[in-house]
C-alpha cells in the first residue's frame, strides 16, 4: 500500500500529516499526488469526502516549499477556486493545518462579508489565495490583487460553480492569469460544461477518477423524519430515549438552539451538554471529556465546535437542524460509524429544511429512506416547497437568496422502500395524543 513518504512529500508535510493521523493516502491522493508533484495539469473526479482537499494542497505546499520564494504585493502563488464561503474557508484552514511545520500565508476571500480586512491580508502577497469567485473579481476589478505571477490554479468542486453561474466569472479570472501555469480542476461529476471548461482550461491533463462515496458513509444507516417544527424536541427526545443510543452527536444550525436543545434533555433525564463556539475552551474541554468517558450521553453541537470532534464510538447522530450547506451533512454524519463500526445518522426535517434536504440528497446522489411510523411524522413537512430561511450573512450562493434551492417540485418524489419504525428502537403508541398538526411551525432563525 502507498504511504505518503513513498509520493516523496516534503519532510514538513509528512510530520503534519502524521499529527493528523492520516496514516495512508486516499485513492484520490495517491492518484493524484504523484502527477501535480510532477508538474502536470490534473483533471480529478471526486466527491468531497474523498480526501480531494489534500490531494491538491500538499502538492502545492511540497512546491512551496522546494521552490523558495515570495508572492509578489497583491499577489499569489497558488490560487483555490472554491464556490462557497464555507468550503473556501475549510480549504484555508486545511491548508494552515499542512503547512504548520513550514513557512506559509494565505488569505481566504469570498463575498458576504467588509472586504477591509481581505485587502490587507493580500497586501503584501500570500503563498496560497482562497477565493470565492465572485468576490476575488471584485478585488481584482479594483487593483487589489494582482495574480500575474502566479503558478498553480485550482478549481474545486467546479460543477458546482457552474451550477452557482460563477462560469463568466472564472473565464475572467482565468483571463488574468499567466498561461504558463499548472491547473487542477476537481469535480464530483462530468457534465458537458464542465468537459468543455476543462478542455480550454487544461494541457494535457492527467485524469484521476475515484468512487464515491467512501466506505465510512457507506457503513452509516441513514434515515429521515418529517416533523413539525414544534415537535423536534419530543422526536429526538424519543429517538434518543432508546438504549441503543449509546452516544449520541445531535447537530443544530444555531448555537441558542444547541443550549436549548440540551437544556431540554437534561430536564428529561438524559445526559446532555452543548459545544459551541461561544462556549469558553474550558466548558468544551470538560463537555468533550464527559462525552468521551460516557458519563455524557449527547452531545449537542453546531457544526464549527463539532470539527473537533474525534470519539470512535458515537452510536447516532441526529441533525436536529439539517445543514443549510449539503457537504456538511456528509462531514456530520461521519461522525458516527467509524473505526470500521456501524452507525445511525437520523435527519429531523420540517418544512423550512425540506429544500434542504433535496440538496443533501442531490449532493449524496441518493434519496435518504424516510420514517414515517412515528407520533410525529408531518406530511407538511414532507410535501413543503417552501423556500429555506436565510441565514445571516450569506454571501453569494447558498442562503443568501440566490443558492440553488428554493422552489423545489411539491410531492418530494420517490420514497425510498422500508419506512418501518424510527431507527434506534423507537415505541409504538402516540404519547399524551401529540398529533400530526398539519401547520408547518414556521420559526425566525
Ligand atoms: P475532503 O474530501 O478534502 O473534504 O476530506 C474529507 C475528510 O477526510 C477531511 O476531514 C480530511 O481531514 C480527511 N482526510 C483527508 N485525507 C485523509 C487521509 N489520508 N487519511 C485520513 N483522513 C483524511
Amino acid at each position: 500500500m502507498t504511504t505518503f513518504a513513498d509520493l516523496h512529500l516534503a519532510e514538513p508535510l509528512l510530520r503534519a500529516l502524521d499529527e493528523e493521523g492520516y496514516a495512508t493516502p486516499t485513492p484520490i491522493q495517491a492518484g493524484a499526488i504523484p502527477y501535480l508533484l510532477e508538474g502536470r495539469d490534473l483533471l480529478g473526479l471526486a466527491q468531497t469526502g474523498t480526501g480531494k482537499t489534500a490531494a491538491f494542497a500538499l502538492p502545492i505546499l511540497d512546491r512551496l516549499f522546494r521552490e523558495k520564494g515570495r508572492a509578489h504585493p497583491k499577489g499569489a502563488r497558488a490560487l483555490v477556486l472554491a464556490p462557497t464561503r464555507e468550503l473556501a474557508s475549510q480549504i484555508g484552514e486545511s491548508f494552515a493545518s499542512y503547512a504548520r511545520h513550514m513557512r506559509f500565508s494565505h488569505a481566504v476571500v469570498f463575498g458576504g462579508v467588509g472586504q477591509g480586512r481581505q485587502i490587507e491580508a493580500l497586501r503584501r502577497g500570500v503563498d496560497v489565495l482562497v477565493a470565492a469567485p465572485g468576490r476575488l473579481l471584485d478585488l481584482m476589478g479594483q487593483g487589489h490583487v494582482d495574480l500575474s505571477g502566479l503558478e498553480v490554479l485550482v478549481l474545486d468542486e467546479a460543477d458546482r460553480m457552474l451550477d452557482m453561474g460563477f462560469v463568466r466569472d472564472i473565464r475572467k479570472i482565468v483571463a488574468a492569469l499567466p498561461t504558463d501555469r499548472q491547473t487542477l480542476l476537481f469535480s464530483a461529476t462530468m457534465p458537458k460544461t464542465i468537459s468543455d471548461l476543462a478542455h480550454g482550461l487544461l494541457r494535457d491533463p492527467a485524469t484521476v477518477q475515484v468512487t464515491p462515496p467512501s466506505s465510512t458513509v457507506d457503513r452509516i444507516r441513514q434515515a429521515v423524519m418529517f416533523v413539525d417544527t414544534g415537535n423536534k424536541r419530543e422526536a429526538l427526545k424519543l429517538l434518543v430515549d432508546s438504549p441503543k443510543v449509546e452516544r449520541a452527536v445531535v447537530f443544530t444550525l444555531m448555537k441558542h438552539e444547541a443550549n436549548k436543545v440540551a437544556a431540554f434533555l437534561s430536564e428529561h433525564g438524559i445526559t446532555a451538554e452543548a459545544i459551541h463556539g461561544n462556549k469558553s475552551q474550558g466548558a468544551r474541554e470538560r463537555a468533550m471529556s464527559g462525552f468521551r468517558s460516557g458519563n455524557v450521553k449527547v452531545l449537542v453541537a453546531t457544526d464549527i465546535a463539532a470539527r473537533g470532534i474525534d470519539v470512535d464510538d458515537v452510536t447516532h447522530v441526529f441533525n436536529y437542524d439539517l445543514p443549510n450547506v449539503p457537504e456538511s451533512y456528509v462531514h456530520r454524519i461521519g461522525r458516527t460509524a467509524r473505526a470500521g463500526r456501524e452507525g445511525w445518522a437520523v435527519s429531523l426535517c420540517d418544512a423550512e429544511q425540506r429544500a434542504w434536504l433535496r440538496d443533501i440528497e442531490k449532493n449524496i446522489g441518493k434519496k435518504i429512506p424516510v420514517v414515517s411510523e412515528h407520533p410525529y411524522h408531518s406530511e407538511a413537512a414532507e410535501n413543503s416547497t417552501m423556500r429555506p430561511p436565510v441565514l445571516g450573512g450569506g454571501g453569494r450562493g447558498r442562503g443568501g437568496g440566490g443558492g440553488r434551492s428554493g422552489g423545489g417540485r411539491p410531492g418530494g418524489g420517490g420514497r425510498p422502500a422500508g419506512g418501518g419504525r424510527p431507527p434506534g428502537g423507537g415505541r409504538g403508541g402516540r404519547p399524551g395524543g401529540g398529533g400530526r398538526s398539519g401547520g408547518a411551525g414556521r420559526r425566525a432563525v
